[in-house]
């Protein structure tokens, strides 16, 4: 009950107009806080404990990510909704909006040194940051404005078609980045959608992808992902 209304509030921050001045800001609660802390290390020792030693010394040798993930920050959105053991997998680059721009040198850093083999961009439904970057977010702090002018949306746009045109343009920015291990096939970019609302209706929960190294036709991002080629646009419709 207490978790359920917790989220409502977190939703409702997160939507543009709650970020207006005149609005005033929501505060934190220090009881909250003390009370999630020893829940967390109370999660983690649960944790520590479920793994054999064997598993730490294995981490601590390095890491091999297979992908680099850049996602929203968004509280709804975690890896647990991609894989089942991330670790050593998933090299996370977050932040507001799940842009590149941003965090142009951690996602760098996990294509270029840790060379995984996937770069994957996750945008979700009901973002926060585009119905602010969709909206008029002035009056926000310089930092947040900052991170929002980095997002090319249309203004005042349905939030899901602002969230896919988001991911499309990160994906573009991904495959001109790093043109050259894409071309030489060392690297994969894939462009998807975490609609826990279900507003694309494909199932609420479901990673939808929508861009596949640049290419957003539905018929070929689906030959791309199934390994075959595409088929030709004529053939392709049924
Ligand atoms: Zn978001």
């Amino acid at each position: 009950m207490k978790k359920q209304f917790a989220f409502a509030l977190a939703a409702s921050c997160l939507a543009a107009p709650v970020f207006a001045a005149d609005h005033g800001h929501e505060h934190g609660d220090a009881s909250v806080a003390q009370a999630y802390i020893k829940e967390i290390l109370n999660d983690n020792k649960t944790y520590a404990g479920a793994h054999k030693a064997k598993y730490f010394q294995d981490l601590a040798k390095g890491q091999h990510p297979r992908a680099t993930v850049v996602t929203c920050s968004d509280s709804r959105v975690h890896t647990n909704m991609l894989d089942k053991t991330p670790e050593s997998d998933l090299f996370m680059v977050r932040n507001i909006g799940n842009q590149m721009a941003t965090a142009l040198g951690s996602v760098e850093y996990g294509v270029n040194h840790l060379n995984s083999s996937l770069l994957l961009i996750i945008g979700h439904s009901k973002c926060g940051a585009i119905a602010a970057a969709g909206g008029d977010y002035s009056s926000l702090e310089p930092a947040i404005k900052k991170e929002l002018d980095t997002i090319k949306i249309n203004k005042g746009g349905e939030n899901i078609e602002g969230v896919k045109t988001n991911v499309n343009n990160q994906v573009a920015e991904a495959t001109k980045e790093f043109a050259d291990k894409v071309k030489a096939g060392h690297l994969l970019v894939i462009g998807a959608v975490y609609d826990f609302a279900d507003d694309m209706k494909q199932g609420g929960g479901k990673l939808n992808v929508i861009n596949v190294n640049g290419e957003t036709d539905a018929a070929k991002v689906k030959a791309a992902l199934s390994g075959k080629p595409a088929a030709p646009k004529a053939a392709a419709s049924h």
